[in-house]
């Protein structure tokens, strides 16, 4: 089978290699769609970060490895203690093992498991790859009414999702999202279907924007053209938002949320700062602001796939699709430099399902 497997930094190769077999309490999947994410950038730009060049504690992979976190397939063959699942029912995957015996695992909290191991980095496969094996508690069915796309953005979407609720949503609420990227758009997306919150968009992007505008963002700014703080609290009545998500991962994105959060509020950081940065501590002391971090989810998905069913998930006009064998060119590429938001590889193109009916 053809999959994509990353052997180093800016060496990724679509090769050939033997398909996988379900062993006990596996599923193997037919890859549908496997969505690129900032972090797959890193890797090719910056890596080997998540893979590893020596044997993961966990899984004992290393490079080269079959790429691809965040994606959906069809069910073709199950191990087993799987055979709850069917061949041809739709699967989005939750891709960190985590060890199930530290203290994190054991309380349930496990995207705290220290030694996470993740399908498409340091696991036995990946998504972008024609069919990969999952263990049975990796795998998440998808109700009719979400399609095979949809099923690839659960993984995102999940991130959003954890960082939404970490900064505690509340009806009447306004809440401002810093940066219009994937998990700025998946926090808009959860956040209008929740009741009565006002959602604010700061992104300095006009195309990003143009794409919150056509998915129904009202209240978009431009923090190139704007003050972000006087705008949010000339839209707030002088108070500030009752809750900022950093989904732009920029100093100036950060102390501009820490700045215009009201009082009490909540600042949850998501985006991945990847070089530290001074701010001005005192502002914590005057506002009492509760800043926080969001790491990837933590049984997020079942709400995630809840909110799909009713329709908060549209993925028109923000997510694109490209050939396997364009991953790099048409992924990758326009990728860095911010020309798309979300672009999915679509792996077994003549095998899709026909669309579930609404
Ligand atoms: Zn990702
Ligand atoms: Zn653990």
């Amino acid at each position: 089978m053809r999959a994509i497997r990353f052997y180093g930094r800016e060496d990724v190769r679509l090769d050939d290699i033997p398909e996988p077999a379900p062993k006990v309490g596996e599923v193997k999947l037919r890859v549908l769609y496997n969505g690129i994410c900032g972090s797959d950038l890193h890797e090719y730009y910056h890596g080997p970060i998540m893979t590893r060049t020596r044997p993961h504690p966990l899984t004992g992979v290393h490079n080269p490895v079959v790429l691809g976190h965040e994606f959906c397939g069809e069910v073709v063959e199950v191990g087993a203690g799987a055979d709850d699942l069917k061949p041809g029912d739709l699967i989005a995957v939750e891709p960190i093992q985590t060890c199930g015996v530290c203290h994190w695992c054991r309380f349930g909290q496990y995207n705290h498991c220290p030694r996470p191991a993740v399908h498409g980095y340091n696991r036995e496969g990946g998504g972008l790859a024609e069919f990969t094996v999952v263990p049975r508690a990796m795998a998440h069915r998808l109700p009719a009414g979400v399609s095979a796309q949809q099923g690839a953005l659960v993984e995102p979407m999940a991130v959003s999702y954890h960082a939404v609720m970490r900064a505690h949503p509340r009806a009447g609420q306004t809440i401002v999202v810093h940066g219009g990227g994937p998990i700025g758009v998946g926090a808009f997306l959860a956040l209008r279907a929740m009741a009565d919150i006002q959602v604010i968009i700061s992104e300095p992007s006009a195309q990003r924007r143009a794409i919150l505008a056509a998915l129904g963002a009202e209240r978009l700014l431009d923090p190139r053209s704007v003050n972000v703080v006087e705008a949010i609290r000339d839209m707030t009545g002088g108070r500030g938002a009752d809750a900022s998500i950093d989904a732009a991962g920029v100093p100036a994105a950060f102390k501009a949320a820490l700045a215009s959060t009201a009082p009490m509020g909540h600042l949850v950081v998501v985006a991945m700062h990847m070089e530290p940065f001074p701010f001005n501590a005192l502002s914590l002391l005057a506002g009492e602001v509760n800043v926080t971090g969001a790491k990837t989810y933590c049984n997020d998905y079942p709400a995630v796939i809840d909110l799909m069913t009713r329709g908060a998930y549209p993925t028109e006009g923000w997510v694109e699709t490209i050939a396997l064998p364009d991953f790099i060119d048409r992924g990758i590429v326009p990728l860095s430099r911010q020309q798309a938001t979300k672009i999915m590889v679509e792996i077994n193109r003549n095998r899709l399902p026909a669309p579930a009916e609404p």
